[in-house]
This record gives structure tokens, sequence and C-alpha cells, in this order.
């Protein structure tokens, strides 16, 4: 397995630390508000590592946070908690949002088939061991009590700028508007290990600890969560890449200093899903979440199928138009995939099935490149093999892409409706004698494979095979 490692900006083979298993971190979701389809991109190519580990003969030992408390609007500790934000203005408590949303990016992972990580554990239930991180870290002077507040020491950990690969006045340059002066801070980089004293002081959440009554920084709960259930020595972290800096740079100085040696091999983070406009986010409130996709009549595993056609270390670029190619490839693929279901016949080709399975694993050690993993699929479906053999291996790599490849043609429910919903529109538009909104409601159909027939009993449809 070779794979891209931040720390190191080279493609490296991959050692885990202990012969065949392998820890691996995930940073969660801030659950102040649903997931955005940016977000789900990342999980989507997290879930594909962990399953390609898993396929190459790996036992995966995955663990991931949930951001409840502590993670503030500025990475570099200025503003508001997201989650008492989005409260307040929900007019709920911190903790019933946190609630509400996990179990939002649960359902998402679910329609996703992302496997859930086998650890998933909240912040607000780790405040213990960030207070024995925090007070063995002020013991052994990383980090220090300023303002009532306690920040960790930048300038004593040497290696703080390698993950980043970029000096500290370029950084300054580049995060400026992110840094606010902070007075009590010692270095512009230093961060929140414990607030008892920020600028935002009505936190809903608080706790007693030997710092004061306060709230820990967002940087110490990923540590502390990923040493407390994966040990003193992790294989991978991954995340997007905005958590390059400062989030994995400072999980790192704090992690390092805390253990006294090195603390994760590989960093691997993903590339940014953009839409036309730029970068999508969820604080900007116009972000798409998986339920708008529904909504519009989109199935979530073709947005899963929309993502693997492209390498995670890629911007990718999403549109309507871009998903409704997604729509039309999958339902081919799936289509083909039922006729050879359909026709089974003949002996399993061992030989074939392993040359397939070693040339699928290779596409995943390349980095893991997930368009070749379908190209090998395709490759099967169109070689000259008996369709035992096909659908033998077509089961096999979707341990894998989990795209219900298998699943028998149905559509949802989510889906059913939406064309209900859009065959009233155009009754209603006809009626109107709006044709040119009735043939457009028609053609955005069409592009969805569903095709429509006005009957004297009313107009029914049918999916295009
Ligand atoms: P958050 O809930 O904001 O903490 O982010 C959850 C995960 O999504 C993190 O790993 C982020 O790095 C990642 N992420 C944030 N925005 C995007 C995006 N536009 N595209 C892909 N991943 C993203
Ligand atoms: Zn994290």
């Amino acid at each position: 397995m070779r794979l891209y490692n931040t720390l190191t900006k080279k493609i490296m083979e991959f050692k885990p630390y202990n012969d065949n298993e392998v820890t691996m971190y995930t940073c969660g979701p801030t659950v102040y508000y649903y997931a955005h389809i940016g977000n789900l991109r990342t999980y989507i190519s997290e879930d594909i590592l962990e399953k390609g580990l898993n396929y190459l003969g790996y036992k995966v030992k995955r663990c991931m946070n949930i951001t409840d408390v502590g993670h503030l609007t500025g990475d570099g500790d200025t503003g508001e908690d997201k989650l008492m934000t989005a409260a307040k203005k929900e007019h709920k408590s911190v903790l019933d949002i946190a609630k509400f949303y996990t179990e939002a990016f649960f359902k998402d992972l679910e329609r996703l088939n992302i496997k859930k990580p086998e650890i998933v554990s909240p912040a607000t239930e780790n405040i213990d061991f960030y207070i024995k991180m925090i007070e063995k870290l002020l013991k052994d002077g990383y980090a220090y009590a300023s303002g009532g507040n306690i920040y960790f020491d930048t300038s004593k950990f040497s290696n703080y700028y390698e993950l980043s690969g970029r000096s500290k006045d370029d950084l300054m340059l580049a995060v400026r508007d992110d840094v606010e002066a902070d007075n009590n801070k010692r270095n512009p980089f230093d961060f929140g290990l414990w607030f008892t004293n920020s600028k935002f002081n009505d936190q809903e959440l608080k706790w007693d600890s030997p710092f004061g009554y306060g709230y820990p920084g967002w940087h110490i709960e990923c540590s502390a969560i990923a040493i407390q259930n994966l040990g003193e020595h992790l294989d991978i972290h991954c995340g997007g890449v905005d958590n390059i800096f400062p989030h994995h740079t400072n999980e790192i100085a704090q992690s390092e200093c805390y253990l006294g040696h090195k603390w994760c091999n590989y960093w691997v983070h993903m590339e940014f899903l953009n839409d036309k406009t730029g970068k999508m986010s969820k604080s900007k409130g116009d972000s798409k979440d998986l339920n708008s996709l529904i909504e519009k009549g989109y199935d979530p595993i073709v947005y899963r199928y929309f993502c693997l056609q492209s390498h995670y270390r890629k911007v990718l670029v999403y549109s309507l138009e871009s998903l409704d190619m997604a729509t039309n490839a999958y339902n081919k693929l799936k289509g083909k995939i039922k006729n050879i279901k359909s026709n089974l016949s003949g002996q399993l080709e061992k030989d074939k099935i392993e040359f397939y399975q070693n040339k699928f694993k290779e596409a995943f050690s390349n980095d893991m490149n997930t368009s070749m993993m379908l190209t090998t699929l395709y490759d099967v479906i169109k070689s000259d093999m008996n369709n035992n053999t096909k659908f033998y291996l077509i089961e096999d790599f979707d341990k894998v892409l989990s795209l219900s490849l298998l699943d028998d043609e149905q559509i949802s429910l989510e889906f059913e409706s939406y064309i209900r919903k859009k065959i009233e529109e155009r009754t209603l538009a006809k009626k109107n004698k709006d044709f040119a909104l009735a043939d457009k409601i028609r053609e955005e159909l069409a592009m969805k494979n569903v095709l429509i027939k006005d009957t004297k009993e009313g107009t029914v449809f049918e999916i295009r095979k």
C-alpha cells in the first residue's frame, strides 16, 4: 500500500506500527448543523481507506470524535463556540443541538453506505483525560497559564511547522485574518488548551478543573480521544485539508510533547469539494446537505459514485449537471449488473478472480486510486468471463466500493415522492397552459431516467433501464 503522507510530502510505503493491525483516527463532525456534502466527501474517502485496508488483509481499529464543545468560529481561538451560536439561534440547549445533528450525521453515513467507525466518542465525555494531558503539559513546561486560560507554547516544540511545510512568516501571512491578537498569548500561534476566561464568556457547558471552571479547546479533544482509544502510536490520522493548519499541527505538538515521542506516522488529507462559487462551508449557511440532494431527486449512492470517480487529493467541483451525469452512468452500470445477475452460469474461474482482485488491490494501493478501482470493475463487466465469476467479483469489490451494486432495482421512497411531486407540478403547469414549464419538468425527470406518459388514468412513470 502506497499512501501520500502530508508529513513527508511524499507517497510512501505504508507500514503499520503493529504487523497487521492498523489504528486510524478520523476528525469527526462539529455537530451544530447538518454535514454538508463536502464534509461527506471526506467521510466517503475515509470509509474507502478503512475498507480498502480490510480488503488488503489488515485489521483496522478506527476511532472518530464528535465535536460538541470548544470549536470556535475562528480556528485561531476567536469567535463564539459554534454549538452555542446554533443553540441560541434554534432556542435549544447545546446538548439538544449536538444530539440532533449527531443523529442526522449517522443517518447520512447510513444513506451513503459509510461504515460507522468502531469507536465514536463525543468531546464532552472525555473531560478527565484533557485535564490529565493539560496538567502534564503544564508540569513539563509546554503550557502556561495566562489571563485565566491555559495555552500551549508553540515555541517549545521545534517541529511545529513540519506538517504544514510552511515557515512561520509564510503562515503568518496566510492566516493573518484568522489570528486575532490575543494579548494572553506568548507567540501568535499558541493555542488554548483550557478556557476559563475567553472573550466569549456565556459558554453553556463548563467543568471544574485544576485550572478553574471552564471548557477545553478544540484541538486537545482529538489528541486525547485518539491516545485514549488507540494507544500511544497511531498509524493513520485523517481529515480534510483545512485541518492541516492549525488543527492537526496543534494535535501533533500537544500529543508529542505529552507522550515524549513521535505519535502518528501517516497523515492523510482529503481535498475539498467545491461548488462553482468556491469553497463550501457549513458556517456560510448556504451549504448543500444530503437532504437537499435527495429532495432534488438524487440518490445518495449516486453522490458516493460521483466522489469515487475522482481522486481524493484533487479538488472536486460539484454541480447538478455533474450529478445528472453520474446518475446516468450509475444507472447504466446497475443495468449491466442486473443483466449479469439474471443470467448466472458457469464455474468460478479461479485464475481470473485472482487476476482481477490483484488489479483492484493494485488500484487501491496506488494512493487509493478510486477511479482506477471503478475501471477494474468495468473491466470485469466487459471481460469474457462467465457470469458467475463476474458476479463473484462484483460482490467482492462492492465490499470496498459500497455502491449497492447488487441491490435489486428499487427506487427509494424519497425518490418516488420526488417524482410524484414533479408530476403534480407538471399537471398544474399544463392546466395553466405553461407548456414551457411542463416540458422543462419532463426533461428534468428524463435526465434522471424517469420517463413519463400521459394516459387516460393520469400521468404514469417508468424508470428507464
Ligand atoms: P467540520 O464538521 O467542519 O469539523 O468538518 C468535518 C470534516 O469535513 C473535516 O475533516 C473537514 O476537514 C472536512 N471538510 C470541511 N469542508 C470540506 C469541503 N468543502 N470538502 C471536503 N471536506 C471538507
Ligand atoms: Zn480533530
